[in-house]
């Protein structure tokens, strides 16, 4: 099989896609109510998008709003600073019946949950993402492998809905695009992303104070855990195609040890992705007495993405993740097992 290249798959929306999805919200009654989901354990991305173009609602007179996630009630600590927050609600308490439903930043069902159910009692269903892997199962769907974050795709539908950036929805774009650039540092870093990056900037919102909050900092017992898991980290040169495998595991008991929450351990796979031996990079978190939340990236070799689809998750060419099931080592196992399938043919 050859890797996705550009095509039909790959196309973004098209003309009549967002003519649809522009339909779908200004034809609402100011007071019909509308629900924002987004996926589980949700990142810069899928919270700033929602929150972001949820203020953008706000804007345009939207009167009954709730924006959700599935899974307990819990943010992040550098998201909790985000504009937009008193839009979120517990998931029990989001709208039964909305007229419309929007969802970002998720692939596929299998990432809302229980929220998945929302597709089907909405009047509409509208689905943002950007996911190469996004199987389209929304009523409407704004899809874009190509933009480098769902906060792409939603900034478009609020300048065709005619909403004008103010700071506190720049400030959420502006998260959800660093997040899923890198800071501007990933492949995906085109010259509209810097230049959505200029629109956002040019609303006074202050990037040396978001980024400080957002990406660099944490608890000084989540440096101390960083230590100790990145101690235990593995490499295995002869794996992918001998392009190399750099792999680590934090348990839940390396959470508790050191009093931390899980999300700390999103940015644990930054410091093992930068091994110089190896192009694949792996972090298996402990969620469940044997299940585990896998973290992969890919500096080129492999297409990580046919992985974590092949093992139940999903994501993009170069970074992808999925749920493990059994020990660590076994988790590991059978991820070696499919990168030699999923070397990119150069
Ligand atoms: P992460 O390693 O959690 O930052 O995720 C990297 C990419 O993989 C993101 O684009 C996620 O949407 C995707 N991803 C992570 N975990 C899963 C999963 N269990 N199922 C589907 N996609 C996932
Ligand atoms: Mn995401
Ligand atoms: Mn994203």
């Amino acid at each position: 099989m050859t890797p996705p290249g550009p095509g039909a798959a790959d196309a973004g929306p098209g003309e009549a896609d967002w003519a649809a999805a522009v339909a779908a919200v200004r034809d609402l009654p100011a007071d019909a109510p509308v629900q924002l989901i987004c996926h589980v354990n949700p990142d810069g991305d899928a919270l700033g998008s929602m929150l972001g173009f949820g203020l953008g609602l706000r804007r345009l007179g939207a009167r009954r709003l709730r924006a959700t996630f599935p899974g307990p009630h819990e943010l992040p600590e550098p998201l909790r600073g985000l504009p937009g927050l008193d839009l979120l609600v517990p998931e029990e308490d989001a709208y039964a019946a909305p007229a419309l439903v929007v969802c970002f930043d998720a692939a596929s069902e299998s990432r809302l949950g229980a929220l998945v159910d929302r597709l089907t009692t909405a009047g509409t269903a509208l689905v943002l993402d950007h996911h190469a892997s996004n199987t389209r199962f929304g009523g409407i769907n704004l899809v874009d492998p190509r933009a480098a974050a769902t906060s792409v795709v939603a900034e478009e539908l609020l300048a065709r809905l005619g909403v004008t950036l103010d700071a506190e929805i720049a400030e959420c774009l502006y998260v959800a695009l660093t997040t899923d650039t890198g800071s501007f540092r990933f492949e995906a870093t085109t010259p509209a992303v810097h230049e959505l990056a200029a629109r956002l900037l040019a609303t006074g919102i202050r990037p040396g104070d978001i980024s400080r909050r957002v990406f660099d900092t944490r608890p000084f017992g989540a440096v101390r855990l960083f230590g100790e898991v990145l101690c235990r980290a593995r490499l295995d040169p002869g794996a992918a195609g001998g392009h190399g495998l750099v792999w680590t595991y934090a348990t839940l008991d390396d959470l508790a040890r050191h009093d931390q929450r899980p999300y700390v351990l999103e940015a644990l796979i930054d410091s093992v992705r930068c091994t110089a031996e190896a192009d694949v990079s792996c972090v298996v978190k402990q969620v469940g007495a044997a299940e585990w939340a896998v973290s992969m990236r890919s500096k080129g070799a492999v297409d990580v993405s046919r992985v974590a689809v092949t093992l139940g998750g999903g994501g993009h060419r170069f970074a992808a993740g999925f749920t493990g099931r059994g020990t660590a080592d076994e988790v590991i196992a059978a991820i070696r097992a499919e990168l030699d399938k999923a070397l990119i043919e150069a």
